[in-house]
């Protein structure tokens, strides 16, 4: 995955902080989305500004987290991105030990569960406080646990596909075969996601009121990562050597976490 159109803000420990372009387009969906649907009032525009840069500085702790704990493991890590799809660590090589990389796969939906039950802490420790702080501390609590559940579907390149294959890599001794198997359960979650996603547009267009939570355009972002999801998974599988290469898996990695909702509320 290259990053070509994305700027360096800074360094954060050292590490390099960039914004790729697309992502101030998912930045203004969710603040709109926020704001949503009494844009009239200058305090709301306020109040979401601030629930979406916070939501995203937790996306950047969960990458921060996968970085330090990679870079303890001696895995070198170069940037960390927003995207329109959320956000990514990037390595410059993969981990060569199945113990490595659980630790450094678990370390991101970790932090996002451990952010999501502070949120929801703040939310009980005052029970006193405005309705627009209530529901934006109630809004980041919930979504740094979907942030956490979401990227733990075992498929990879997702969290919880790299933590699938550490164990298969554990279990079995083959980094070959386990991949293998991790990015094909990738590629079939990526195909899953496109058909939900068609269905959900489909629903939309005959009127259905079966899973009328869901807009449209829901259904258009589930098409758009699942294609994402799939193409990343696609691409490893093919990358995947065809012998067992043990301490030299330097293929230019990266690590995406998804999805930032566009249409929040
Ligand atoms: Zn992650």
């Amino acid at each position: 995955m290259k990053f070509g159109n994305a700027f360096t803000l800074g360094k954060l420990f050292g590490i390099e902080f960039r914004l790729h372009f697309t992502w101030f387009i998912i930045f203004i969906l969710v603040t709109t989305s926020l704001v949503a649907p009494d844009y009239s009032r200058w305090q709301n525009w306020i109040i979401g500004i601030i629930t979406s840069l916070l939501f995203f500085a937790s996306v950047v702790a969960h990458e921060l987290a996968h970085s330090l704990v990679g870079r303890a493991q001696g895995i070198p890590i170069q940037s960390i991105t927003l995207f329109i799809f959320g956000g990514v660590a990037q390595m410059t090589q993969e981990a060569t030990r199945p113990g490595d990389e659980l630790k450094m796969a678990a370390a991101g939906p970790l932090t996002s569960l451990v952010l999501g039950g502070l949120f929801g802490l703040l939310w009980f420790l005052f029970p006193n406080k405005p309705e627009p702080i209530a529901i934006m501390i109630f809004w980041l609590a919930i979504m740094n646990g979907a942030l956490a559940m979401f990227n733990l579907i075992p498929g990879f390149p997702l969290d919880g596909g790299r933590v699938f294959r550490s164990i298969l890599w554990y279990l079995t001794g083959s980094y070959r075969r386990s991949t293998l198997i991790a990015t094909r359960v990738g590629q079939s979650v990526g195909y899953l996601f496109i058909l939900s996603g068609i269905l959900i547009i489909f629903l939309r267009l005959f009127g259905s009121s079966w899973l009328d939570a869901l807009s449209w355009f829901d259904g258009v972002w589930l098409v758009f990562i699942g294609g994402f999801l799939g193409s990343i998974a696609s691409a490893s599988y093919r990358q995947i050597p065809w012998q067992e290469t043990f301490g030299d898996h330097t293929s230019s990695a990266s690590s995406p976490d998804l999805p930032v909702p566009p249409d929040s509320r």
